[in-house]
């Protein structure tokens, strides 16, 4: 069996600033949520891309 190949999944997720709208795509839970390196505040998810929701 392969159960075991099936890892968690992982969310592809867009980030952004609030302040100045910068985007970013991370991978969670592999990355956390980075903060804005113009801005230094911790971005928001504006977006989910994952496809196949639960
Ligand atoms: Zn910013």
């Amino acid at each position: 069996m392969d159960v075991f190949k099936k890892r968690y999944k992982r969310e592809a997720v867009e980030v952004g600033c609030t302040k100045c709208d910068r985007r970013q795509i991370i991978y969670l839970p592999d990355e956390e949520i980075p903060d804005c390196p113009t801005c230094r505040i911790k971005m928001v998810i504006k977006e989910v891309l994952t496809e196949g929701k639960y």
